[in-house]
């Protein structure tokens, strides 16, 4: 059985449905992002994990215990799981090993629990200063201290680097998500930023409209994505008509191999950095954005507009004319009308 466990959870505010009927499973030691766009459910769902908000239907299930269902509700504080919010907010007039001990009992302070998180996250030796005498990424460490204190089974993340400014939340990001692995803490990590839902999970459940749409590691994810909206949602995608037989659709930009059969009419998904663009005459540049690592051209073939990535300064400039073909993975097709099959 999974360690946490929320089956069928449907929660209603007044009229708007916030989840729909939601499954989600989180093995020991595992991290989970939960990714959606803004109002799709993620921090109800998380909520209703740590028993901020009763479920109308459903259960949760931790290590075996039922902490949620049609007639138990355990409430938060005897859940153990610990929530981790935006702000990572320490009190400011308490040190460090104090604030680590804020909501520890007598004995496990006793016991040196403090030390023993301090040392957990590297910052035993600062314990005796105060928030203001810290860094932003320090500050972080001492409030992921003071959240795995208590020993939480599961501990849950509301867009926990939403508030930092991009440097700083690269590096945050990485060594929170490395210490989550290093002491096989079970998490949950809500977040809107694809990037981000890669660089923490182990696995990304995408969610849409109070519903999970997709679960899977963050490569399976993104390489076949269950349907065009969650292929959009995931990164750049150009999503071209084309027309398929078995294991292999033919579009505009040429032969495109297929992960699975599908026939017929079809929708297929084409990641910008699988098509290659060189001197030819099928499609005219309509736009070009050079990154620094690499260039992006916005093209135009019969009418239809698509994204191509290129590792190299740009070579082409608005007007030129130019081939472009696809030269990537087996990918996915969505089939657009009925057909009979192969
Ligand atoms: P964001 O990324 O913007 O924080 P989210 O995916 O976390 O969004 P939720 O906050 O879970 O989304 O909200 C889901 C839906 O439920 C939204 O339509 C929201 O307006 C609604 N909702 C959430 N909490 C309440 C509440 N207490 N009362 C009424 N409606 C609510």
């Amino acid at each position: 059985m999974p360690f946490v466990q929320a089956s069928d959870i449907t929660k209603r505010f007044n009229g708007t449905t916030a989840l729909a009927g939601v499954d989600l499973t989180v093995e020991r030691g595992e991290s989970l992002a939960l990714l959606g766009p803004s109002g799709c459910g993620k921090t109800t769902l998380l909520r209703v994990l740590a028993g901020l908000e009763v479920p109308d239907q459903g259960s949760v299930i931790v290590s075996g215990s039922t902490l949620a269902d049609s007639t138990t509700f355990v409430p938060p504080e005897r859940r153990r799981i610990g929530m981790v919010f935006q702000d990572w907010a320490l009190f400011p007039h308490l040190t460090v090993a104090r604030n680590v001990a804020f909501g520890l009992d007598k004995a496990e302070i006793g016991r040196g629990r403090i030390s023993e998180t301090l040392e957990l996250v590297g910052l035993l030796h600062l314990a005796d200063r105060y928030p203001d005498e810290l860094s932003g990424g320090q500050a972080q460490r001492v409030a992921l201290a003071r959240a795995l204190a208590p020993r939480p089974r599961v501990l849950l993340f509301d867009e926990p680097f939403s508030n930092l400014d991009t440097g700083l939340r690269t590096q945050v990001r990485a060594d929170v998500a490395e210490l989550m692995r290093e002491v096989g803490m079970t998490s949950v990590f809500v977040t809107h930023d694809q990037e981000e839902s890669f660089v923490v999970g182990d696995r990304v459940a995408v969610m849409h409209e109070g519903r999970i749409v997709q679960v899977g590691r963050p490569a399976e994810v993104y390489q076949y994505p269950v349907s065009p909206w969650v292929a959009t949602f995931l990164g750049e995608a150009n999503v071209l008509n084309g027309v398929a037989n078995h294991r292999h659709v033919s579009t505009i930009v040429g032969h495109v191999p297929l992960a699975d059969p599908v026939y017929g009419p079809c929708q297929v998904v084409i990641r910008p950095e699988h098509l290659t663009v060189g001197l030819g005459d099928k499609a005219v540049v309509s736009s070009v954005e050079f990154y620094g690592h690499d260039t992006s051209y916005e093209l135009a073939v019969n009418g239809t507009t698509m994204l191509a990535r290129v590792i190299a300064a740009p070579r082409f400039t608005p007007g030129d004319r130019v081939e472009v073909t696809y030269a990537g993975p087996n990918t996915v097709a969505f089939q657009t009308a009925a057909h009979q099959g192969p």
